[in-house]
């Protein structure tokens, strides 16, 4: 058994999945594209791994659990037909237990044949809609979110499937970025705020949908652009159709720049990587304090921790290092053993930090766990003092739109100060970026932000009675 086999840790955000889509005009290897695509995005989720592979009016699967590598062996891949369209999915698990059974694609028969589903998001009132549909007859094998839009869909289909997902969309509330296959069709459909990041490339002729950009150029695909948010894009022999579901602003998750994506990704026009740069810059300007070092937490600070370095001259040096075998959702049944693991994942570099005062960068704090833990650590490796820089704001609120952060209890900031965020944590001081500075990172971006859970202020209404008390305590 892997730590990351263990149950979720919520000390650090976890992404709920990548997905990945090829539509080509003729058959061939397409599950070899899907796979070192699904290898580019498993950063979005190391549970599970799965591909879809449409040929002959058939539709052959396999998915199960564990790393894209292990899931898929050069004989599985061997052992997948030729095909035409192919659409893969890796999974961190926010809703259904994790299991293989609840894997993706979800592969399914409906009213235009076979059909797979590979879906990232979360969809809040799936409880209310599944109930619904239940009581219509409809029968469900799993409690994943993919099976309800994948009834909802299917009960709509009249002649046309695109009509049938514009109807369907607008009964989903959340947050949602899919690929759905039939034996001729690859659809891709962002939700009406655009929450979840999806886009578009191509490659020789044929067409690649991926969560993120970096899934592109991890199989040579040109970017074409982002799928517009509430965007239905059908890709068939005729050619690239898009239809809208009514809209609803736009509101990408801004932990997708903070912490989610890969720097070398593009989202909505904005470079992650710059985002993040940025973040480092302003906390400089605005929090800057006397030391000998400064040093980002790996991997997803250490970016803003050069950018805070640039400003200020503080030389940027190594203090921590990350033990990359140890998966990214390593997890633990108690808090004494999350506290223990940080220390299997994370170590000092006592030579970079012996006898010095350290400006310590980090993307965010959930539970207060982790940055209690590294800071213990740097000081048991002898540094002087330890002044923690965050890159977002005080995380106030939970989220319900696809990460795993869902109670008020989950989140050391709900109800303290910062003073007492710092006081927790055993920091020399603690400082954070406001939600405008935040903003101020990605301004580049073509679309809108959703910060709820920094505000409180939600994109999607909903009423909390229809949340899944299972997936969400409050
Ligand atoms: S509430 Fe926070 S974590 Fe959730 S989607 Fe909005 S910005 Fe992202």
């Amino acid at each position: 058994m892997y730590l990351r086999d263990l149950k979720p840790c919520c000390d650090r955000f976890h992404e709920e999945c990548g997905v990945f889509g090829i539509y080509s005009d003729e058959k061939r290897d397409v599950a070899n594209t899907v796979y070192f695509g699904l290898y580019a995005l498993q950063h979005r989720g190391q549970e599970s791994a799965g591909i879809a592979v449409a040929h002959d009016n058939k539709i052959t699967c396999f998915r199960d659990m564990g790393l894209v590598p292990e899931v898929f062996t050069e004989q599985r891949l061997k052992g997948f037909s030729e095909g035409d369209i192919a659409i893969g999915h890796v999974r961190y698990s926010t809703t259904g237990s994790s299991t293989a059974f609840n894997a993706k694609p979800f592969v399914f028969s409906g009213k235009v044949g076979r059909m797979a589903i590979a879906h990232n998001g979360n969809i809040v009132n799936s409880k209310a809609l599944r109930e619904k549909l239940i009581s219509e007859n409809i029968v469900f094998q799993t409690v994943t979110d993919a099976e309800v839009i994948a009834a909802l869909i299917n009960k709509y289909i009249e002649n046309d499937i695109l009509g049938a997902i514009v109807k369907a969309g607008d009964e989903l509330i959340g947050s949602y970025a899919f690929v759905i296959m039939t034996s001729n069709k690859l659809i891709a459909v962002r939700d009406p705020s655009g929450i979840r990041p999806l886009c578009l490339g191509t490659y020789r002729g044929e067409y690649i949908v991926a969560s993120e950009s970096c899934a592109l150029d991890a199989v040579d695909a040109e970017f074409i652009r982002d799928l517009e948010p509430g965007e239905v894009l059908c890709i068939d022999f005729k050619g690239l159709e898009s239809r809208f579901l009514n809209n609803r602003g736009s509101a990408l998750c801004i932990f997708e720049h903070v912490y989610f994506a890969r720097p070398d990704s593009f989202l909505d026009g904005c470079s992650v990587y710059e985002a993040r740069k940025e973040a480092g810059r302003i906390l400089a300007k605005k929090h800057p304090v006397k030391a000998d070092i400064v040093s980002g937490v790996p991997d997803s600070a250490v970016v803003a921790a050069r950018g805070y370095s640039e400003v200020t001259g503080i030389p940027y040096v190594e203090a921590l290092n990350k033990n990359r075998y140890v998966g990214r959702a390593f997890i633990q049944p108690s808090q004494g053993m999350r506290e223990s693991s940080v220390g299997i994942k994370m170590n000092a570099i006592k030579a970079n930090v012996k006898g010095k005062s350290v400006v310590l960068i980090d993307d965010s704090i959930v539970r207060g766990t982790t940055s209690k833990k590294i800071i213990s650590i740097l000081r048991a490796a002898g540094a002087k003092e330890v002044h923690l820089r965050i890159c977002s704001p005080i995380i106030r609120h939970p989220c319900f739109l696809g990460i795993d952060m869902q109670t008020h209890s989950q989140l050391v900031g709900h109800k303290r100060s910062v003073k007492e965020v710092c006081d927790y944590i055993g920091a020399d001081s603690l400082e954070y970026l406001e939600v405008d500075e935040l903003l101020e990172t990605v301004k580049g971006s073509r679309i809108g932000f959703c910060t709820g859970c920094f505000t409180g202020k939600y994109p999607v209404e909903f009423d909390i009675k229809d949340i899944d008390k299972e997936k969400f305590e409050e």
